[in-house]
């Protein structure tokens, strides 16, 4: 069945509205691409589906649990065991080298250093980075950065990765890698992602695309 569905979702910001009846579904292992022009509602949905931000009315279930619900504790446990996430830019922590960066989710966690530094090494030499895991993120480039994001958005075996514009700052050549290492990488855990881009080249990276337009999502048939 489905891991996370989201039914007529509504959100307004101000005289704004972001969404309007928007829906989605994804199943465990499934890598779905949100597509749609900018302000579309295409970062509103996703935000709304990772429980950050609670939508005006809809119904939103991870796991046969009601997102809109729960306790913000339990959203919170949630987000930090269960989800990944992946941005565009400025998410490694600069004082941190890259292996502690991948290894931060674990020490929150509870795992120790030395533990939480080995399986993080583990996924630097996953995403092919493990060279540079003493360096810090100002002294990596780009491409490499994000898949320094990538390793640290999958450390934890989150079941759902959400991924917002990942290749977004970067060049087509090291984008379409990114895509490749985080799709490979999620369908070898089985983890569900949900990714959110402008790109048909990195949409092509997903098992089946949905549009969003005026808040509202509409799923793409390939096949008409
Ligand atoms: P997309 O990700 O497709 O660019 P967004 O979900 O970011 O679209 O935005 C949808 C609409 O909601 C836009 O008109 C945007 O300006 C507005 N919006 C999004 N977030 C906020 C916010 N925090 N405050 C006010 N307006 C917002
Ligand atoms: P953090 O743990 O990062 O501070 P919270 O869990 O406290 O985040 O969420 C921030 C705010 O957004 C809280 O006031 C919470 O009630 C609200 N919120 C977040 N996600 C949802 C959701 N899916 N449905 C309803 N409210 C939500």
């Amino acid at each position: 069945g489905s891991l996370l569905v989201a039914e007529d979702l509504h959100k307004t910001y101000g005289r704004t509205t972001a969404l309007d009846g928007a829906g989605f579904s994804i199943h465990p292992g499934e890598v779905v691409a949100v597509m749609g022009s900018s302000g579309s509602g295409k970062s509103t949905l996703l935000h709304c589906l990772a429980g950050i931000v609670p939508p005006d009315s809809g119904t939103l279930r991870y796991d046969g649990q009601d997102l809109v619900a729960m306790t913000d504790a339990r959203r919170s446990a949630l987000r930090r065991t269960e989800f990944g996430f992946v941005f565009q830019f400025g998410q490694l922590v600069p004082e941190l080298t890259c292996t502690e960066n991948v290894a931060l989710p674990l020490r929150l966690a509870g795992v120790r250093r030395r533990a939480a530094e080995l399986t993080a090494l583990q996924w630097l030499e996953r995403l092919e980075v493990e060279d540079i895991g003493h360096q810090r993120p100002s002294e990596v480039s780009g491409g490499q950065g994000q898949r320094v994001a990538v390793a640290r958005a999958l450390v934890t075996s989150p079941r759902v990765v959400f991924a917002d514009e990942p290749t977004g700052a970067l060049d087509t050549y090291s984008g379409e890698r990114v895509m490749q290492l985080l799709t490979d990488a999620a369908r070898t855990t089985n983890a569900a992602v949900v990714l959110v881009t402008h790109e048909p080249r990195v949409a092509a990276y997903s098992d089946r695309e949905i549009v969003v337009r005026d808040g509202r999502t509409r799923d793409v048939d390939h096949t008409v």
